[in-house]
């Protein structure tokens, strides 16, 4: 039976463990020019990273200019301050979420990574990132890491159908995921997985069998990541959407609250025990959310997964 994320951290650190969503300063090569300009058509200007700690900002007075820096023992205790009192948690985990983290300057992003990890306060660093940017450089640099603390690696893949891929414009094919999982597990990396359920296009089948392919590979996938698909304002997607809405003639079809807590209680009954559930409904930025708006109930949402889940998951 697949294990919650908590009853996992708690079983592995003997307490509750929070993350620290922070920035690492990269972009992405879905946005700058690279492979686009215009990113994923899902993902929303702030890289699907809404809630991360920023940069911290620098001026010069004599050129009159502002200039950005990433300073993460800052980061850190801005985040903490944020969940201190509601938590009193003492231990995180360093979460770099949005954008891709592994793309950049390699040395810079080793320092800034292994400073976050030196800290007694922090147990381990997770990384959101694509298979298409874990070249040579930043595998040695995975591997001396995690050397010092856990490192998880989170790949976005969303989906296992090289269509779908195409039209939200994912950049890579399934090949590139099948190849730097294999890499990341050779390595001793944990590796984490986001799927997206609902979109455009897909059918429960479509869903059910991106779950069962991520359930056959071997060695077991580490983590998962499940949500909903948000359509967000300053997405490419919410264009898209409000096309299908208006022609009537799209196949856009946003679940309800029934249908996907249903799909995502059938995903979980394919996982193998091996795998950690870190997420089963996306937390998208109230202010930018079109759709589904059941999802700004949480609460909601987290009761009837726990309820069609709590014999499927320990
Ligand atoms: S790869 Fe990630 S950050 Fe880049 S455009 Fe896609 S969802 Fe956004």
């Amino acid at each position: 039976m697949p294990v919650k994320l908590s009853t996992y951290l708690k079983n592995t650190y003997g307490e509750k463990i929070y993350r620290l969503s922070l920035s690492s300063g990269c972009t992405c090569p879905n946005r700058d020019g690279t492979l686009g300009y215009r990113g994923c058509s899902f993902c929303s200007e702030g890289g699907s990273g809404e809630f991360a700690q920023g940069p911290d900002f620098i001026r010069d007075q004599d050129k009159g200019m502002t200039s950005e820096f990433f300073d993460v023992d800052a980061q850190i205790e801005r985040a903490k301050a944020l969940i201190r009192n509601k938590t009193g948690a003492t231990r995180f985990i360093a979460y770099f979420q949005s954008y891709t983290n592994t793309y950049g300057d390699v040395g810079r992003l080793k320092e800034l990574y292994k400073k976050a990890i030196s800290r007694e306060d922090i147990v381990g660093l997770s990384l959101g990132t694509r298979p298409d940017c874990l070249g040579p450089e930043v595998m040695d640099m995975l591997k001396e890491l995690s050397a010092i603390k856990p490192v998880w690696i989170e790949l976005g893949l969303q989906t296992i159908h090289e269509d779908t891929a195409k039209r939200v414009r994912r950049g890579y094919e399934l090949s590139v995921f099948e190849d730097a999982y294999r890499s990341l597990k050779q390595a001793g990396i944990t590796v984490i997985v986001h799927v997206i359920f609902g979109l455009p296009g897909e059918s429960t089948e479509d869903m059910l069998d991106t779950i069962r392919f991520l359930s056959a590979l071997d060695p077991a996938l580490d983590g998962i990541k499940i949500q909903n698909l948000q359509i967000l304002k300053g997405a490419d997607m919410y264009k898209e959407y409000l096309d299908d809405v208006n022609s009537g003639t799209g196949d856009f079809h946003i679940m309800s609250m029934e249908e996907y807590t249903d799909v995502v209680a059938r995903a979980i009954a394919l996982l193998p025990k091996e795998t950690v559930v870190h997420r089963m409904t996306g937390d998208g930025p109230r202010k930018l959310l079109v759709e589904p708006l059941w999802s700004l109930d949480k609460k909601r949402v987290l009761n009837m997964l726990t309820a069609k889940t709590k014999d499927l998951l320990t």
